[in-house]
């Protein structure tokens, strides 16, 4: 039995080769998890729990499965789906998780993160990450209708390639100095997160302790999967089947 953690599936209508993988793995091997965290950017765009659109329907169905047959799962957000709320978690099962997360798995404290927060070198995505977390601007968002709110997100990606290059090759990566800082405060031993779609396992030292930053895949090619059991954790690939 393990713990399973995936991040950074960017789920949308347009690749459904992502969200054939991602149904498999929740009706297969997630099955048997003691856990499975879903650490933000599931979905490419969230608008709004109240979204009609059936393809979200479809992975809503399959979640609420895997928490029937008795997993639990949670969810944090991430900066593509930071809008998802309640009826959400209510519908699937999931529970909804802070930003950052600490647990404690198989005697090691383990800190997680989607893993936004850390790139602090991005003053400019900073500040829109601050906007649109805050509650007073996502209930004027809520206000709007679903039409605006896709017409709203459209134009958002949009104006985003315009700046001349494709959204993932925006993402910065991670302040050293943020990740340290994480890690000191919450006494961690492992960071865990995603985002920065650089998959890797990174050793380094937090005031002479010996510590792991793990950061999790996209799904854009294969799946991406940290797998954690009494043997540690284990950061792997899934093959596109
Ligand atoms: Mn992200």
């Amino acid at each position: 039995m393990a713990t399973l953690f995936v991040s950074d599936l960017h789920l949308e209508p347009g690749r459904p080769e992502i969200g054939e993988q991602f149904l498999a793995f929740l009706a297969g091997p997630a099955r048997q998890a003691d856990a499975l965290y879903i650490l933000g950017d599931l979905f490419e765009a969230w608008i709004g729990d109240d979204d009609p659109n059936p393809y979200y329907a479809r992975m809503k169905v399959a979640l609420r499965e895997l928490s029937d047959a008795g997993v639990p799962v949670f969810f944090m957000h991430g900066n593509r789906d930071f809008m998802i709320g309640e009826t959400f978690a209510s519908d699937t099962g999931v529970t909804l998780l802070g930003d950052p997360h600490a647990l404690e798995l198989h005697g090691e404290k383990v800190l997680l993160s989607h893993g936004d927060a850390l790139c602090t070198d991005d003053v400019e995505y900073q500040q829109v990450r601050a906007m649109t977390r805050n509650p007073d601007w996502q209930a004027m968002m809520m206000s709007r209708s679903i039409e605006e709110r896709v017409a709203f997100a459209r134009q958002a990606r949009e104006q985003s390639m315009a700046r001349g290059q494709s959204a993932d090759d925006e993402i910065a990566d991670v302040n050293q100095d943020a990740v340290k800082q994480a890690i000191r405060e919450s006494g961690a031993d492992i960071l865990l997160h995603g985002h920065t779609h650089r998959p890797a396992v990174h050793p380094f030292h937090v005031d002479e302790r010996p510590v792991h930053r793990i950061v999790l895949g996209d799904w854009y090619e294969q799946g991406s999967l940290v797998e954690w059991d009494e043997d540690g954790p284990r950061l792997e690939e899934l093959p596109r089947p």
